[in-house]
């Protein structure tokens, strides 16, 4: 498994990193689901170099050029809802991408303690695919991993990309305890120190599905 921190050199991912987390910006939901897009599509071009391409011949008003373009075949997967600012943004890059939408919840058995459950998951299946899977805040990664292993139930896709804004290095640890033999690499933004007793980021973001879309 690879994992690449973007936001561990200086871009402009930075500035759009400062407006999600910055407190006297988050109260425009608007700025904070486009901050989230953009991420998503600043990252959907760094995995589409390393996507399959084929030759194609065009045809322009002077002329005829051959040019590559993506083979891949991508399925998007978000975990709902906090996900979906993200898929939308790697969906616009990769425009002809299929989805699959999970409905997962922590369902908590006590103040700290919680479980991931899965209500449903629609979507074709992964198989031979190339599969982004797409959850902004990489917290203890228990989605992910439950998420990951019922979508390669039946078959296995060809590689997986998971796409984070902000992961937590303990998510990040458990990806690698858990995934580590999987064809992966995560993608994220931010790698932060710490998770608090309810499994959230510090200093992270807030609840991104809340800022994205109104408290709960
Ligand atoms: N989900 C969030 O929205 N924020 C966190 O910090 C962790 C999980």
């Amino acid at each position: 498994m690879e994992i690449i921190d973007l936001g561990s050199k200086n871009s402009l991912i930075g500035n759009i990193m400062l407006q999600l987390r910055d407190v006297s910006v988050q109260n425009n939901k608007s700025i904070f689901r486009a901050n989230i897009e953009k991420l998503g599509q600043i990252i959907a071009y760094e995995i589409s170099k390393t996507l399959n391409f084929e030759e194609k011949e065009i045809i322009t008003p002077l002329g005829s050029k051959t040019m590559s373009v993506i083979s891949s075949k991508i399925v998007v997967a978000s975990i709902m809802r906090a996900g979906l600012p993200l898929h939308n943004g790697l969906l616009s890059y990769f425009t002809e991408a299929e989805s699959i939408f999970i409905a997962a919840y922590r369902q908590y058995s006590s103040e700290t303690n919680f479980d991931i459950q899965t209500d449903y998951i629609s979507g074709p299946e992964v198989n031979g695919k190339i599969l982004l899977l797409a959850d902004p805040m990489l917290a203890t990664a228990a989605s992910i991993v439950k998420t990951y292993h019922q979508l390669s139930q039946k078959s296995k896709p060809l590689y997986t990309h998971i796409v984070s804004v902000i992961s937590a290095q303990q998510g990040l640890d458990n990806l690698i305890k858990n995934l580590a033999d999987e064809d992966i690499t995560v993608w994220t933004c931010a790698v932060d120190a710490e998770l608090n007793r309810h499994g959230y980021i510090v200093p992270g973001l807030g609840d991104a599905g809340d800022l994205a879309f109104g408290a709960k």
